[in-house]
């Protein structure tokens, strides 16, 4: 009686034990009910799987990083060429991609509205932002600066007294950091860049304010624009993903290592910037 009992206490465990390694192995089996394994599944992954094309957010009005070309309607950009290789790396073809325009200002909401997948956007890594949204590494460095028209008596951030007008995009860190560095200049703020670099060739302010990147942009479209005042801001640029993506982040991640590793990035970088990446 005893043993026949213990035999069978064997058996139940032998069976336990089998149904266990089958869950293991069933991946489906194991996101429904492990919550370890629930942190690894990324739902936009999958979404751009089933979809069969990465929705991506990315500007229009950013010279060298998103612009489009009204005459094709292309975009094109530093951006572009990024979230390209994002969609390669998940769809296996650069071409399965959908860009939307963002800006400054809507980028955050059109991301969590589920509009898009993730935001390549000239986007700078803040601890606010970090609160909406979550961020890959670092694929760009840049850090804010001025531009005005040659010969402006304006040359750095001191000349910012009150009377100066600044320009500056809605929705930019540019905007939030000049106010704290020159708080006696006035501040007009455009819904995007091209608007902004319309309004100061047109006069309508004295200098215009954002990244070092995007007003070398500026002065490749008008020679008659100089950047002054070098860098007053670090302005590390991320891609953004949905908070609580973090395997999405992991795996654009491991690209970017993958593809500085390769030289693509370098070379991405050089077909824009005109130079290679600083180490
Ligand atoms: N990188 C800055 C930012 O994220 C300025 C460029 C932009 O407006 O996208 O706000």
């Amino acid at each position: 009686m005893k043993l026949k009992l213990k035999a069978g206490l064997i058996m139940i465990s032998v069976a336990l034990a089998l149904v266990g390694c089958g869950a293991a192995n069933d991946s489906t089996n194991k996101a429904a009910e492990s919550p370890k394994a629930d942190a690894v599944v990324s739902k936009a992954i999958e979404d751009i799987k089933t979809r069969g094309k990465f929705v991506v957010g990315v500007k229009y009005d950013t010279n060298l990083f998103g612009l489009k070309d009204p005459g094709t309607g292309e975009v094109n950009g530093f951006d572009i060429d990024i979230a390209k290789a994002i969609a390669k790396n998940i769809l296996g073809d650069e071409t399965k991609i959908e860009l939307v325009e963002v800006t400054s200002k809507t980028r955050i909401p059109m991301l969590n509205n589920g509009d898009i997948d993730a935001i390549v956007a000239t986007m700078t890594i803040t601890e606010e932002r970090k609160k909406e949204v979550d961020f890959t590494d670092v694929y760009f460095n840049a850090g804010q600066s001025l531009l005005v028209k040659k010969g402006s008596p304006i040359q750095s951030i001191a000349d910012l007294k009150k009377g100066v007008k600044v320009l500056g995009v809605k929705g930019s860190t540019s905007v939030k950091n000049i106010a704290e560095k020159a708080p006696e200049a006035t501040v007009l703020q455009f819904e995007n860049y091209q608007d902004a670099f319309t309004a100061l060739k047109a006069g309508q302010g004295d200098t215009l304010t954002t990244d070092n990147a995007i007003l070398y942009g500026m002065t490749q479209q008008d020679p008659n624009y100089i950047m002054v005042g070098g860098n007053f801001t670090d302005e590390p640029y991320g891609i953004a993903v949905k908070k609580g993506e973090t395997e999405f982040a992991k795996t654009i991640n491991e690209l970017l290592t993958s593809m500085k590793a390769s030289g693509e990035y370098d070379k991405i970088y050089e077909k824009w910037l005109g130079e290679k990446p600083s180490k």
